[in-house]
């Protein structure tokens, strides 16, 4: 059989993606919720289904990876490119958040088109990432039998959880995770028209701060205004931290003036931060301050409340408490460590407290590394190929505002190789929420670019994709 052409590879994939997207149906009717012990089997259930079907598609050792006190991975392979092409890893997951089913108007693990978008839980994060590849791997292989590069598949069963043991895998099948070029597909466009190359992750750090005045409650009526309120003065404590605007204010850095400019080109305008983030009328999006969007949220650190214990309305009573703490998560920016962040936060917060209380604080919970990458060299111009030859044009830089642990995981191990990280969710997904769902024509360009970056890949060998 000739080379299979890639404009013949690219049509066979659209005129197949019905069935692709029943195959993606099939697997969301699976509810395979990695956090919730009923559903482990489901998780295997729909890790051999999908074994079965890789070995069906044509490629080879189509496997589950098993570890002792592990949800599995799938993994299978494609290596008759030879010595000279390049080995490109596809990593996806297959297990689901949960659901809270009275929030959903469909039925979560029945999939449902509605107009341009494809209802269920994990039709987008992740379960509709990963396929786009299968049907882009599956119309190669049946045009001409062959695929332009050698291809690797890792699906995860666990990242949803945080992936605690895919490093284990790692070190358990080294041989599973060897390739020149990684393409981890379980992120974000910034919107159907505009696709996206994520580039950076915020890190977290979690610091409980506590306020004491007292060694005993007492009286308001007797001692208030006289005695320090602990309750005021941690509030007052949190608000040094933020500007007027209630962004964080301690910590922050400087971003290259270059990727400022174009993170304007990300389309976060009001309205799209206003849907997705539930903003009721009357209230407003945080002014830009001439400071894109994008950077707020992907490159500068930002400051949420999480806990305290504040007098509730259940034991409320006429008394001046002697104690008050709370657990401020603090987003790091991508390449700020957690320590920098708690010795920035302690310094600003400890000097002069409000009338004179007791400061500590301490680190809580866990801190999470981010993550910065320079898109740089042949591979990513190949990406921006394949992109402009599917979707009209070359990805925009995006970054995630929270962290993903197996984003990180790979940088760490596999940071010298190009790492690609798209995928098809969008600002309209809601992944992890109620109604997640995936934008179709997403997925159709999705499936036309995976075929196209194979090829490109292909076409720089096997060092050249090096660069
Ligand atoms: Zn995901």
């Amino acid at each position: 059989m000739p080379h299979p052409s890639l404009s013949a590879v690219a049509d066979l994939a659209a005129r197949q993606l019905p069935d692709t997207l029943a195959q993606l149906d099939r697997y969301l009717a699976i509810p395979a919720i990695s956090c919730d012990e009923s559903h482990f089997a489901d998780v295997r259930r729909l890790a051999a289904a999908i074994r079965d079907d890789l070995e069906a598609l044509g490629l080879d050792g189509a496997r589950v990876l098993e570890l002792e006190g592990a949800l599995p991975c799938v993994a299978a392979e494609w290596m008759r490119a030879g010595e000279d092409a390049p080995t490109v890893l596809i990593y996806g997951h297959l297990d689901l958040q949960p659901v809270e089913r009275e929030n959903w108007n469909t039925d979560p693990h029945v999939p449902t088109t509605i107009g341009d978008r494809l209802y269920a839980r994990g039709s987008a994060d992740d379960m509709g990432g990963w396929v786009s590849h299968m049907g882009a791997i599956r119309a190669w292989l049946e045009e001409g039998g062959e695929l332009p590069c050698n291809v690797r598949l890792i699906i995860e069963g666990e990242e949803e959880i945080g992936s605690p043991n895919l490093e284990r895998f790692m070190d358990a099948y080294p041989e599973a995770f060897e390739a020149d070029v990684m393409v981890l597909t379980d992120c974000e466009n910034p919107s159907p028209d505009v696709p996206g190359l994520t580039v950076s992750l915020r890190g977290l750090v979690e610091i409980e701060l506590t306020c004491e005045a007292l060694s005993a409650d007492v009286h308001s009526g007797l001692w208030g205004g006289m005695v320090p309120d602990v309750s005021i003065a941690l509030v007052r404590l949190i608000s040094r931290l933020t500007d007027e605007d209630g962004r964080m204010k301690v910590g922050r850095v400087e971003v290259p003036e270059a990727w400022r400019a174009e993170a304007w080109r990300v389309p976060l305008d009001e309205p799209t931060i206003r849907e997705g983030a539930h903003i009721v009328d009357g209230v407003a999006p945080l002014p830009h301050r001439d400071i894109p969007p994008a950077e707020w949220m992907w490159r500068q650190p930002s400051i949420t409340v999480v806990a305290t214990t504040l007098p509730t309305l259940a034991n409320k009573k006429n008394a001046l408490r002697r104690k008050a703490s709370a657990i401020l998560s603090i987003r790091l920016a991508p390449n700020q460590s957690a320590e920098s962040m708690f010795a920035a936060v302690e310094q600003a917060l400890t000097t002069e407290p409000p009338a004179g209380v007791k400061v500590s604080l301490a680190m809580a919970g866990w801190a999470g590394e981010g993550w910065l990458y320079e898109p740089k060299g042949p591979a990513f111009d190949a990406v921006d190929r394949a992109y402009e030859a599917t979707w009209g044009e070359r990805p925009v830089q995006v970054g995630v505002g929270g962290s993903i642990p197996f984003v990180a995981l790979f940088g760490r191990r596999f940071g010298d190789l190009p790492l690609i990280l798209n995928g098809v969710m969008d600002p309209r997904t809601t992944a992890h929420g109620p109604n997640e769902s995936l934008h179709l024509g997403i997925f159709a360009k999705a499936v036309a670019a995976n075929v196209h970056l194979l090829a490109e890949l292909a076409a720089l060998g096997k060092h050249g994709v090096k660069g």
